[in-house]
């Protein structure tokens, strides 16, 4: 096991990487989504909050750097660790000119305590030129690392229109491939309790993902976030929406884990919206009791990632 823990988690792998822990600091990198300026629509994905799904990013509009310093005192009171990933959270933070990007990555990358970057962006956001922007930085800071985090949900292409996510299935499979030819690794995020999803959806997406090789997996629970347009739609459809109790989240989570390749490091296992801002499940708040729950459940169930997967 992972230092007793039924899944690799990033901690872990972190821990064991660098030996001691390392601290997540989310930036606001400034930039919008083709999802929400018009090139590709207005809404953006339907549980997409205001700020880009980047609530607990520093403030917009502040260098890279002071951010860095704001996120730092989030975690003063801490006592282990003094590094950190900087990790480019709101909205699609490779949509703008590769001189600008070059610009904000360089600056995370050049602070003494960051250990690497983690860029959260869309597959259509990710030219050629972007790419060899990603490989001469990886070049030229060869003891940090690069790391590429894509929202895909879902591998089924019903469920991505209607949540309006605005590209195919093979945009995603191409980049996580041309991304792995350049030996950057992939995070790939995806949601459990998606409209008109069942546990057959999660693990068809599950299987395809351990067919790529992806580094990291976050599995998250869906949120109804107050100002997105998926709050209309739960207030609207009662009946029909499929918003999961936590006995039933656990064992999706449990049932994704389980098929999971065990080499893929596990970075989220629960929702994480902020507390105001969350509608529905409330439960999920209760983020500590959650991991409990999870932890308890498969100890008791003699279970563990991968413990079904198979070439
Ligand atoms: S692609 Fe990301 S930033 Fe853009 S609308 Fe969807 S969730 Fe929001």
């Amino acid at each position: 096991m992972w230092n007793d823990k039924p899944y690799y988690s990033l901690d872990y792998y972190l821990k064991e990487k660098y030996g001691e822990k390392i601290y997540k600091i989310a930036l606001d990198g400034g930039m919008t989504c083709p999802n929400r300026d018009g090139s590709l629509g207005y809404g953006g994905c339907i549980f997409c909050s205001e700020r880009g799904s980047g609530d607990y990013a520093s403030p917009r509009f502040i260098s890279i750097h002071e951010q860095m310093e704001y996120g730092r005192t989030l975690f003063k009171e801490k006592n282990t660790g003094n590094k950190y990933i900087a990790y480019f959270q709101s909205f699609t933070n490779t949509y703008a000119p590769v001189s600008y990007l070059k610009d904000i990555f360089t600056e995370a990358l050049t602070e003494p305590d960051v250990v690497g970057i983690s860029i959260g962006t869309r597959p259509d956001c990710l030219g050629e030129e972007v790419i060899k922007l990603l490989v001469l930085l990886k070049n030229q800071y060869p003891d940090k690392f690069i790391w590429v985090e894509l929202g895909l949900q879902t591998i089924h292409e019903k469920t991505a229109t209607f949540i309006r996510r605005g590209y195919p299935l093979s945009c995603y499979d191409d980049a996580v491939l041309r991304l792995k030819a350049h030996d950057i690794p992939v995070i790939t995020h995806i949601i459990l309790g998606l409209p008109h999803e069942n546990m057959t959806h999660y693990l068809e997406t599950v299987r395809h993902l351990n067919k790529l090789g992806i580094f990291g997996i976050k599995l998250q629970l869906l949120h109804v976030i107050r100002g997105t347009d998926l709050v209309s739609y739960y207030e609207s459809n009662p009946d029909a929406f499929f918003l999961m109790d936590k006995e039933k989240y656990l064992k999706a989570v449990v049932s994704c884990l389980e098929i999971l390749n065990p080499d893929i490091t596990i970075h989220r296992v629960t929702g994480d919206g902020p507390r105001e801002l969350t509608l529905a499940p409330l439960w999920s708040l209760n983020k500590r009791d959650v991991l409990n729950s999870l932890h308890k459940y498969m100890r008791t169930q003699h279970t563990y990632q991968g413990k079904y997967y198979y070439d």
